[in-house]
């Protein structure tokens, strides 16, 4: 038996570790990252703006000037606060050590595995409730669990990894006014969706946003923020590490995050792409496609498993999910360039041939 068999928690042993797969020249259409790297042009001037970078210091350790930066980017109101992240997972970590050992947390199956990872490492109670067979949250169900496990937290993704869709809004009004717990809307794919609930925190004291920087173009750089009533950000401040956000995330975000109208060109982009590589799979008649408003698209594919291997063989890397409950035969593929997408297309074609 080695040392740390003998010592570590077995509810942690028991865990399978998060997979990050090996992606050396692969097209990488797995982890929703951008596709689009830095202009040689917008390089120069980084590089030298990153000169100053006092490395020998700590960093800021509120980090003010890039909470005004991502204001400004996300068109956040002066009247809610905002609390920084090494990525929106540090935030989804620092929600659980809020909360008490055995507390229940909430929230809907598929979603993004984070929530019931870290709930359980936190050692946390929890819970959730299969969507409906359209991928919608099962209202009844929900409510019904609001009531008998009384949760401490509630997470939902808006739009949803790894389905890709937006919940019914009414439903979720109606989770919010009818619970107690803090519930955490995580909107990691804002900006490929066309609604959004930062408006609402100024209605609803219990509602909490998580967005991030890494599906917009900078998942290098971990930067996530929480979003919430000012009251709620600085109780929660007290749980964050001094210098959480290192001098490098916080100079480059400062200077990147500026080029709002690139930001915003790359997701209209990503956009475009996704009605074109929608619209190619749906001519494929085998394939199920489901709508998205996100930067990937969800679909269910016969042998789904040979077509991922299939793929990977052609040097296309995406997720495969169908060893999820729920998500049989699904792949999921983020969007990626116009040469990538085509890429990518070609080959499924070629595999159904
Ligand atoms: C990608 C993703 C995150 C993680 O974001 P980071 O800021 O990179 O940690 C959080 N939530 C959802 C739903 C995601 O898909």
């Amino acid at each position: 038996m080695s040392f740390i068999n003998n010592w570590l928690r077995p509810d942690i042993k028991a865990v399978n570790a998060y997979h990050a797969p090996p992606s050396t020249n692969m097209v990488k259409l797995d982890a929703m990252e951008s596709p689009f790297p830095l202009s040689d042009e917008l390089t120069g001037q980084y590089l030298t703006y990153l000169a100053d970078a006092q490395l020998n210091r700590y960093p800021n350790a509120s980090a003010n000037e890039l909470q005004q930066t991502l204001r400004k980017l996300m068109d956040i109101p002066d009247e809610f606060g905002v609390l920084l992240g090494n990525g929106s997972d540090e935030l989804i970590q620092l929600l659980a050590l809020a909360c008490d050992a055995q507390d229940i947390v909430l929230s809907v199956e598929p979603s993004f595995v984070m929530y019931e990872m870290i709930a359980k490492f936190a050692h946390l109670n929890y819970q959730s409730i299969p969507l409906t067979n359209d991928f919608e949250i099962d209202a009844g169900a929900m409510q019904k669990a609001i009531e008998t496990h009384n949760p401490k937290l509630i997470f939902i993704a808006y739009p949803n990894n790894p389905t890709g869709n937006v919940f019914n809004r009414t439903v979720i009004e109606r989770i919010i006014t009818s619970t107690k717990a803090m519930v955490v809307l995580d909107e990691a794919y804002y900006a490929y969706a066309t609604d959004s609930f930062l408006a609402d925190i100024a209605q609803y004291p219990n509602l909490v946003l998580l967005r991030t920087i890494s599906k917009i173009g900078f998942a290098g750089l971990r930067l996530g923020l929480l979003i919430a009533t000012q009251d709620t950000v600085s109780q929660l401040d007290k749980l964050r590490l001094p210098y959480n956000i290192n001098t490098l995330t916080q100079v480059s975000a400062n200077f990147l995050l500026q080029e709002k109208n690139t930001i915003n060109a790359n997701v209209s982009i990503i956009l475009a792409e996704r009605q074109t590589l929608f619209d190619e799979l749906v001519k494929i008649n085998f394939l199920k496609v489901h709508l998205s408003q996100a930067n990937f698209i969800l679909f269910k594919a016969p042998n789904a498993n040979e077509l991922f291997e299939f793929l990977k063989e052609n040097s296309i890397l995406i997720k495969n999910l169908s060893a999820t409950k729920q998500l049989t035969d699904c792949l999921r593929v983020t969007i990626g360039t116009e040469e990538q997408n085509q890429k990518f297309i070609n080959i499924v074609k070629s595999f159904y041939d």
